[in-house]
């Protein structure tokens, strides 16, 4: 009697621990597949992000052309504008002295001009 009951006992307890590990088996595969399926939304995410980084880089490579290009036409207007408003304003060009009348430069700059000037002309003679 005895016997068979602490038969009948272990036998029990070796099933819960059978029902146990299964269990534990069932819970860590799906944590690994949750896992994966995690790592694969990472990995897509990831790669959408790399993709729309690319796609932003180009358009910023494009923009900054545009940018560049339009700042240097306006910067060219603006440097016409502000060298004929000197002009008329007999202002220096090169900077904000008063020029020499008839000249666009004043003292300094006219002096420059003409050493630049100079040089230039014997160099290539
Ligand atoms: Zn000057």
């Amino acid at each position: 009697m005895w016997k068979n009951l602490l038969n009948k006992v272990k036998w029990k307890i070796t099933e819960l621990k059978q029902k146990r590990e299964f269990k534990r088996k069932i819970k860590t595969e799906k944590i690994i597949q949750k896992n994966e399926e995690k790592e694969k939304k990472i990995e897509e995410k990831s790669k959408a992000v790399v993709v729309e980084s690319k796609k932003i880089t180009e358009s910023g490579a494009v923009n900054q052309s545009i940018n560049t290009r339009y700042s240097n036409r306006f910067l060219n207007k603006e440097r016409r504008k502000s060298y004929s408003y000197r002009k008329g304003k007999g202002i220096c060009v090169r900077c904000k002295q008063k020029s020499l009348p008839g000249i666009i430069f004043c003292e300094f700059h006219q002096q420059k001009q003409q050493t630049y000037n100079y040089r230039s002309r014997h160099k290539s003679v």
